[in-house]
């Protein structure tokens, strides 16, 4: 099934995303062995992490988004295709955070934007910080909900924006739907399909799809080469530490807990 889909609306004036990323969600909950709060907090992240990551053109580009407070921290990285990685520290109280939006597109150097999460409110801080950096106007969208045994009963989100060609009236519309319309995951709790929600957020019923074939997911790239790769970045007294020892050293996964042993032989070379 799809769960990511694009759409034009309002005679190609308004872009829309909608993905459901219930799947993607689940897995992060079980390899992060994740409380409810996380679920819903990550997940939701994870989520933008989704709609973004679709965005993006080429295999080697990298969306970084990184939430941080005194007393937890979250990354997510997002690829190509809404392929999407995360680690989560702690349980997620970000009032008073900050987050990092870093895009690395293969240019010289990456862009590094920052902004203050307000109130604990990530999906809010991150649309202010877009339609200022990015000088789109942007309405995101990203939701959890669990049913009564605690289990994630429907995940998704949306992004709408509009085109520079947009007229008073599609913004006044667009505005007016979004109070009036349910959520994603109310409509995606009636089955509703991706293409039925896209209508409903724009009372648009001629739009255009204009990508389907993206399927959001939990993917980590990691390898013993990047593992080794990571050590690499010790100092030389650190790595020649490790070596004295002469023990294989266990790394493990920030992404997604795989263990990798490496043999204090592999270190020498590096
Ligand atoms: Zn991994």
């Amino acid at each position: 099934m799809n769960n990511v889909m694009k759409f034009l609306a309002c005679n190609s004036t308004v872009k829309v995303t909608c993905v459901n990323t219930i799947e993607l969600v689940n897995k992060a909950k079980e390899i992060h062995g994740l409380s409810q709060l996380a679920t819903k907090i990550f997940g939701e992240f994870l989520t933008i992490g989704a709609i973004l990551g679709a965005d993006l053109k080429d295999e080697t580009d990298n969306l970084t988004l990184q939430v941080k407070s005194d007393y937890a921290q979250m990354t997510c990285v997002c690829k190509k295709g809404a392929k999407v990685k995360g680690y989560i520290q702690n349980e997620p109280v970000f009032e008073n955070g900050t987050m990092y939006i870093i895009k690395d597109l293969g240019l010289k150097d990456p862009y590094m934007g920052i902004t203050n999460i307000e109130n604990g409110d990530i999906v809010n801080s991150f649309v202010k910080y877009y339609a200022k950096s990015e000088q789109i106007p942007t309405v995101l969208s990203a939701g959890v909900v669990f049913d009564e045994n605690n289990n994630v009963k429907q995940a998704g989100g949306y992004m709408i924006q509009l085109m520079p060609d947009a007229t008073e009236d599609v913004i006044d519309l667009i505005e007016e739907n979004i109070k009036n319309t349910e959520t994603m995951t109310q409509m995606l709790d009636k089955n509703m399909s991706l293409m039925q929600t896209a209508k409903s957020l724009t009372k648009d019923e001629d739009i255009l799809t204009m990508i389907a074939d993206i399927k959001n997911e939990y993917v980590c790239d990691c390898s013993k080469t990047k593992m080794i790769n990571g050590i690499a970045t010790l100092s030389k007294d650190e790595i020649q530490n490790i070596i004295n020892e002469n023990k294989d050293i266990e790394t493990v996964c920030h992404f997604c807990n795989k263990k990798y042993i490496i043999k204090v032989e592999e270190l020498k070379h590096i």
